[in-house]
């Protein structure tokens, strides 16, 4: 069990994550390059915990019960912007952009930073785990602990060893995966690993259908709902998502497969062309 949870980059991942940890009681440090994200980012975590407080099944939901056990939760988030910050920490969790150079050269300074026993796992989508931990001098503590949006929602953590992983360090993120509520299921290091390779398989599948006028988007989003049971149809949960991130994560599927299954739709495209991202924007294969 770790005795000090470091989070890197305090967005919509590393934030939700960080509150994860300290809802399951560890101290937590996040670090973020830009102290406005820091800034940002508690005000949120505060309204997301009161909202949390009011789900009975939310893993650490007898720990939030009242204003000053939510407080206390929070005031577990300690928050730096220097690297450094977070030398004291005995499990990093990253969540940097998903940039290769970037991921590597933090997971290196990292390695210089953090004791030698540290554990360094990575939220990446996309990045092979094997070549983000050939940027440390010690791979063996380097892991995958690929969450899911929203963390404080999600119920999964794939659990992804890189080549030269050491079987403590795999096993340590099992572990923590389920301290903070999660079902861990371990996967080998391959693009898109299980969940997005399926679920990105499945979603190009469905823009080529409308492309080619088998049905319209409400309806195959319809078909897959009350045919497969799906919580909601490819179309409206690639909204959710972002197709901005949707194309990309395709595109980095693609570019290591070779798989033309997952090469972007051109609707797809077009539509990020138009700055039509989903949700975020307000429009894209629907309007939201
Ligand atoms: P985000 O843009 O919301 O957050 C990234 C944070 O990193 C920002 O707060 C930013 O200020 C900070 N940052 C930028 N440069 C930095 C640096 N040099 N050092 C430290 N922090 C820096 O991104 P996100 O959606 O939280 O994604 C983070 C990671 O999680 C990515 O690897 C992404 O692939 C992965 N992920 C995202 C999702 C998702 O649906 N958003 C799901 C699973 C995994």
């Amino acid at each position: 069990m770790p005795a000090h949870l470091g989070v890197v980059g305090f967005g919509a991942m590393g934030s939700e994550i960080a509150l994860l940890g300290a809802c399951a009681g560890f101290p937590v440090t996040a670090y973020d390059k830009f102290p406005e994200a820091l800034d940002n980012g508690r005000p949120r975590l505060a309204r997301l915990l009161k909202l949390l407080s009011r789900d009975p099944k939310f893993f650490a939901a007898a720990r939030i019960a009242d204003d000053a056990a939510r407080q206390a939760v929070l005031d577990g988030i300690g928050t730096t912007s220097e690297l450094p910050g977070l030398a004291a920490c005995d499990f990093i969790i990253e969540a940097a952009p998903e940039l290769p150079e970037l991921k590597r050269s933090l997971l290196s300074e990292l390695d210089g930073i953090l004791a030698g026993d540290a554990v360094i796992a990575s939220n990446t989508s996309s990045i092979s785990i094997s070549e983000l931990a050939a940027s440390t001098a010690n791979p063996g503590r380097v892991v995958g602990m690929h969450f899911f949006n929203p963390p404080t929602a999600m119920g999964l953590v794939e659990v992804i060893p890189g080549s030269a992983t050491d079987e403590p360090t795999v096993e340590a993120a099992a572990a923590l995966a389920q301290q903070l509520g999660k079902k861990p299921v371990r996967v080998k290091d391959t693009p898109g690993f299980v969940v997005n390779r399926v679920l990105l398989a499945m979603m190009t599948e469905a823009i080529r259908l409308a492309e080619e006028g088998v049905a319209s988007i409400p309806d195959i989003d319809e078909a897959m709902k009350l045919g497969a049971g799906f919580p909601m149809g490819p179309f409206k949960l690639a909204d959710l998502v972002g197709l901005d991130v949707i194309e990309h994560a395709c595109e980095s599927i693609h570019r290591e497969l070779g798989d033309p299954k997952f090469s972007p739709p051109e609707s797809l495209r077009q539509l990020v062309r138009d700055g039509h991202l989903g949700r975020k924007t307000r429009q894209g294969f629907y309007k939201n």
